[in-house]
């Protein structure tokens, strides 16, 4: 049995049902839960960390990235286009990527999630080109080696340019071959069990990428599996206007036509949803990624995020991909979600509270899990711990939570399941100068073949 003690915590933030902040309590975690959080806790452990200074939250939870794209990240032609012509960009660069690529743009992009304070991230892979057989089997792998709990969802598209949709005919695949490897992850990898660090899937990349014979077969298969459903909707004006004039309806009634407006599902984006749209989210209790930063660098607009909580929609944070976010910064978005909630509503609109409470509870509701985003006795000891004695934080002792949302860098420590993957603001699974170089080496291979 492995014991780590948190002792005295100078603030513990729970994001438990009432929302209740302690100070002076301590944590201890054993095997990877919370076993205690009590005062004046004395008790022998493995490790003793003093946490005097440091304020604990609920480690982070990215609900929507695509972690290739790290290796595109400021790719220099896609400065100034929207999301269509981005993607058409893009695609035949993505086409050439490798295992070795998938391989370091997981790590590296998962190593800058776990240095902003997350400890679990979703991803989703949907450019299959030839020899990618193991790509997903890949970032499992990669994941593993940074130590963070990692949600692999397979991606897919079946509808390329020759039958009128978006993507080159090289990254598409035909529906067996994607069912047939969605069906073998699952069975290889999906763990459904509490304190899992490993689960799978299913996600068909967009209404503009994939044929509604993909979105009901996948739907079809994760149903049977148990496992979660995953796709973008509603991200662009352009989107849209496709959407109704290919199927009649907007993307949410799409969804809905095929069976998705439902709790097993989770989407990423929802920036313009009809006012039917999100009263239909809300009773489906369906999950939104809210990806701000991804949302304003392609000026797609701001997610009516206000209303989507009140509709009773299960709202979560996501980086999305680093090619339109071009970082991989989850406490961030935090505050970026706090800020266009803001422009977008006016000042009441959302608190620091609300802020970190989408990236933490909303997270593990999208995700369909318990076990993370709060920090309770029974939850997995995911802690991010923050220094408030450092220069970041200094000033700020009135209201620490709202001085970590709005102010905070690096964490001092970040733990998941029970184990340090960041210390001292540093890595310690991995080498991030290693990392950088190898990432670096694979991102100029990825573009000598694009040229
Ligand atoms: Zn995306």
């Amino acid at each position: 049995m492995t014991r780590l003690l948190l002792r005295d915590c100078r603030l513990v933030v729970t994001m438990n049902d009432t929302g209740s902040e302690e100070p002076g309590l301590s944590i201890l975690i054993e095997d990877g839960f919370i076993r205690r959080m009590e005062r004046n806790l004395d008790v022998e452990a493995d490790e003793i960390l003093d946490c005097r200074d440091l304020v604990a939250i609920p480690g982070l939870i990215n609900t929507h990235h695509h972690l290739y794209q790290t290796l595109t990240r400021a790719f220099p032609l896609s400065e100034g286009k929207t999301l269509f012509p981005w993607l058409r960009l893009l695609y035949p660069v993505w086409a050439g990527l490798d295992e070795d690529m998938i391989d370091a743009s997981t790590r590296t992009g998962l190593a800058e999630l776990a240095l902003s304070g997350c400890t679990t991230s979703a991803d989703h892979l949907y450019v299959f080109p030839p020899g990618s057989e193991n790509f997903v089997d890949v970032q499992i792998a990669a994941a593993r080696s940074v130590g963070i709990r990692f949600h692999a969802t397979r991606g897919s598209m079946d509808l390329g340019e020759r039958r009128g949709g978006l993507p080159p005919d090289n990254v598409v695949q035909p529906i067996d071959t994607i069912l047939a490897d969605s069906e073998r992850l699952i069975h290889r990898y999906h763990d459904p069990n509490a304190g899992a660090m490993t689960q799978v899937a299913l996600a068909p990349c967009s209404p503009f990428s994939v044929t509604p014979e993909l979105m009901i077969e996948s739907a079809r298969l994760a149903r049977e599996h148990g496992v979660r459903l995953h796709t973008h909707i509603a991200e662009t004006v352009d989107e849209d206007r496709y959407s109704r004039n290919t199927f009649g309806s907007s993307p949410v009634g799409l969804l809905d036509r095929l069976g998705w407006v439902n709790g097993d599902v989770w989407v990423a984006h929802c920036v313009h949803p009809t006012g039917d749209d999100i009263t239909a989210l809300g009773r489906g209790q369906v999950g939104v990624a809210h990806c701000p930063t991804s949302n304003m660098l392609l000026g797609s607009g701001l997610a009516p995020v206000r209303a989507l909580i009140g509709a009773g929609v299960r709202v979560g944070l996501g980086v999305d991909g680093s090619a339109s976010n071009d970082g991989n910064d989850l406490r961030n978005e935090v505050k970026q979600a706090l800020l266009t909630a803001r422009v977008r509503d006016g000042v009441t609109a959302m608190t620091a509270r609300e802020a970190l409470r989408l990236a933490t509870r909303g997270g593990a509701a999208c995700l369909g899990r318990d076990d993370i985003g709060r920090l309770e006795v029974g939850a997995a000891g995911d802690v991010v711990l923050f220094d408030a004695a450092a220069l970041p934080l200094a000033g700020g002792q009135e209201d620490l939570v709202a001085a970590v949302v709005l102010g905070a860098s690096r964490p001092h420590t970040v733990l998941t399941h029970g184990r340090a993957i960041v210390r001292e603001g540093h890595l310690v699974t991995l080498d991030e100068g290693q990392l950088a170089a190898a990432q670096n080496t694979a991102a100029a291979r990825l573009m000598d073949r694009a040229a």
